[in-house]
């Protein structure tokens, strides 16, 4: 059985004192919400603070990107060592770092590396944007992004896989459940096919775009969708509590 993941993508939101206000409104409720891995991705600047407040629950932490060189003459960047003193997770290949800062398949990969080999546990986003789901080539997209991101970057249970429709994100306009889970369970078998069947059977693979309370029903209850990826509605004390509740309630 895969443990469903919930996990809050807050992007470019909340100052570090909104950070703890929203991280207060949400911690005990979402603590006692069993059998759901329940991660927030606050900004950089908030990671060390939430971390305090969080201490004392089952509540994980991730950043949002990471830099794939471990120090050094790169200003502005934040290295796989300074996250894993703060977090245990890190969102890589995001669509809008594929969009807006020019990440390739090749700096998605060396970003997967650096974060295993530090011990944080990396959630790999892929998808397609519009014009290639209209086109018909989701399955070649996606299957390109996976095979490149993982090129020669042996198996672990820490990985974790986000399939997140370009189209689907911040548009309000979510895939369907069947859509997103037959795509989820082609990402599975290009899985096998890199790593195995066991493997494939035990990754776990979330659904992110425009999820929120009122529809994630609809994705938690598809056999090869284990949680989501949620950015505005994480951003909600209120509903992603209920995500995370939701998705509990139908294990
Ligand atoms: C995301 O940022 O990963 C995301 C899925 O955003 P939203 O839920 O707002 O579509």
């Amino acid at each position: 059985m895969r443990a469903p993941v919930i996990a809050g993508n807050w992007k470019m939101n909340t100052t570090v004192s909104e950070a703890i206000e929203l991280v207060r409104e949400m911690r005990n409720g979402l603590d006692g919400v069993a059998g759901v891995e329940k991660i927030l991705c606050p900004p950089f600047v908030s990671l060390s603070a939430i971390k305090d407040l969080i201490k004392e629950t089952s509540i994980k932490l991730g950043a949002q990107n990471l830099y794939f060189e471990e120090k050094g003459a790169y200003t502005g960047e934040i290295s796989p060592l300074m996250l894993a003193e703060l977090c245990q997770y890190v969102i890589v290949g995001h669509s809008e770092r594929r969009q807006y800062f020019n990440e390739t398949d090749e700096i998605v990969n060396k970003k997967v590396r650096a974060a295993i080999e530090v011990g944080l546990k990396p959630i790999l986003c892929i998808g397609e944007r519009l014009a290639e789901n209209e086109a018909g080539m989701t399955e070649k997209v996606v299957g390109g992004q996976l095979r490149s991101s993982l090129a020669g970057i042996d198996y672990t249970p820490d990985l974790t896989v986000a399939y997140e429709p370009v189209w689907a994100i911040g548009t309000g306009k979510a895939a369907t459940g069947s859509q997103a889970n037959m795509t989820i369970g082609f990402i599975r078998s290009v899985i096998g096919q890199l790593y195995g069947p066991e493997v494939a059977s035990e990754l776990r693979i979330l659904y992110g775009g425009s999820v929120t309370a009122d529809n994630i029903v609809e994705f938690a209850q598809q056999d090869e969708i284990d949680g989501a990826l949620v950015g505005g509605a994480s951003l909600k004390a209120d509903q992603f509590l209920s995500i995370a509740k939701q998705t509990s309630e139908l294990r």
